[in-house]
């Protein structure tokens, strides 16, 4: 079959630039195409189904999507028809803390792309050279204050010798602030991350420094649960005028909302300094990615389903250990009480910064947070953005279109001529429930289908290997108390 392209017709002003450069030549277009995916396509910049979709793939990249008659194809080029189901961009976790046991278990959960938000420079590497590992954008360590509740054995100054290692690094000068992201820019970060105790002009310079190198900043100020009134210095307006690009669980909008004279524990929230902060945040641009599902399940652990995420016969297991542990801590009257604040505030704050224009990214903060399944969790962070307000197709954007927007990469997170050839594909209708993203039928990156079967006996084989590696392990301390004792 071959139909009149309506590829060379494509507008680029509405495409960024270097989605453009990548729009295949009149020569490649006339080349045949190496995959044709049919089904109702979802798209993502208007949030809208088409139903009767195509994405034609050829090589890594998205040649033409959209509705059937606007693009063309060989009779040759082998088609996949999956009738009803939806085809998606592949799905983006803003903020995850990836393990080499579980880097293989996002792609067959159809998240094709992570940000990681906090990792030791020897881990990225090993992540990024772990094959069936997603897309990755990293922050490598957290920077933090000289007090902080990252380092309860004394803060980790920088120490070049020990980069690769260190998880968090203490900035107590601006002059830090400079040595250390030169170091971090140096050893190739995509993003800095500042956490929640660094002071007022630390946490400038630090900005200054990332914009120097052209290194995109996100924050972690704390909620009300953690150090966000206690400890915590600067506030989430004062951050998002500093320049920011995102604001990691809400955090500093409990002690912006403090100290603009209000109670942030209070059970009815003052719309009025509400509005006031969405409005200083909608001003400044920044972006936000809520870590909603992460939130519900520390103040109602085991709210959001889990049972029917890809790969969770398989993982659950494995961290039903830790899972009971943060049950039992969050047990605790007073924990509860604060997670419940930090719910209410988060209730009140989302919708309006929705309506105010706000970009409101997904990440599931995995694994911090109980019964969420490290790859798979972003499922249930989309089902937490729906109960929060979000329309399913608000929620799809989050982990998509506003996603790839956020990290700057204009490629990914659309089925658009040019665009990364990332699909995911699902049975059902998730803009009716929003939970058929986990009925997966299909993942293509980078033009490529995955082999669903074999990336998941991948991440079993990873899960054994580190099962046997913790019990020698704790075999090895055994033996070595009893010689101590001995
Ligand atoms: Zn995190």
């Amino acid at each position: 079959m071959i139909r009149r392209s309506a590829l060379l017709a494509l507008p680029c002003a509405a495409f960024l630039l270097s989605a453009c450069s990548s729009l295949p030549s009149a020569e490649a277009a006339a080349s045949p195409a190496d995959a044709v995916l049919l089904g109702r396509l979802f798209d993502a910049r208007a949030g809208a189904v088409i139903d009767h979709g195509v994405v034609v793939i050829a090589g890594e990249r998205v040649r033409c999507a959209g509705a059937r008659d606007t693009c063309t194809w060989d009779a040759t080029t082998p088609q996949h028809d999956y009738g009803d189901a939806l085809l998606l961009p592949g799905l983006i976790d803003l903020h995850v803390h990836a393990r080499p046991h579980y880097i293989g278990a996002f792609v067959p959960s159809g998240v094709t792309t992570i940000r990681d938000a906090g990792n030791t420079l020897d881990t990225l590497a090993r992540l990024r050279t772990t094959s069936g590992a997603p897309r990755l954008f990293a922050t490598g360590p957290l920077l933090d204050g000289p007090v902080s509740a990252l380092t309860p054995q004394g803060p980790a100054p920088f120490d070049a010798a020990t980069l690769g290692g260190q998880p968090a690094i203490t900035l107590a000068s601006p002059a830090d602030a400079d040595t250390v992201i030169d170091a971090l820019a140096e050893a190739g970060v995509d993003w800095i991350k500042l956490y929640e105790q660094l002071s007022p002009e630390v946490f400038d310079a630090a900005l200054q420094a990332a914009a120097r190198h052209d290194l995109p900043v996100m924050t972690d100020l704390g909620t009300m649960l953690t150090r966000g009134l206690t400890g915590a210095q600067v506030d989430a307006r004062q951050a998002a005028a500093s320049g920011v690009v995102t604001l990691e669980h809400l955090g500093g909008a409990a002690l912006a909302y403090e100290r603009m004279g209000g109670d942030p524990n209070a059970e009815t929230l003052d719309p009025a300094l509400l509005d006031r902060i969405v409005a200083d945040l909608a001003q400044s641009g920044v972006a936000v990615v809520p870590t909603t599902g992460n939130g519900a399940q520390f103040s109602a652990p085991d709210s959001l389903p889990r049972d029917d995420l890809p790969g969770a016969a398989l993982m659950a297991t494995d961290f039903a250990g830790y899972w009971s542990h943060l049950s039992r801590v969050l047990g605790d009257p007073e924990v509860q009480a604060l997670t419940r604040s930090d719910q209410r505030l988060m209730r009140a704050l989302l919708p309006r910064l929705l309506s105010a224009g706000v970009r409101v990214g997904a990440g599931s903060d995995l694994p911090a947070a109980p019964y969420m399944l490290p790859g798979p969790a972003l499922h249930q962070e989309l089902d937490a953005l729906v109960r929060t307000g979000l329309t399913p197709a608000q929620a799809l954007q989050a982990a998509t279109h506003v996603a790839a927007d956020i990290l700057g990469q204009p490629d990914l997170g659309r089925l658009e001529a040019g665009a990364r050839a990332d699909v995911l594909v699902v049975a059902g209708d998730p803009l009716a429930d929003i939970r058929a993203t986990r009925r997966i039928e299909a993942v293509w990156t980078d033009g490529t289908r995955v082999d669903l079967a074999a990336a998941w006996h991948t991440v079993e084989d990873a899960l054994d290997a580190a099962r046997a590696e913790a019990q020698a392990q704790a075999e090895a301390e055994v033996e070595a108390d009893s010689t101590d004792e001995g």
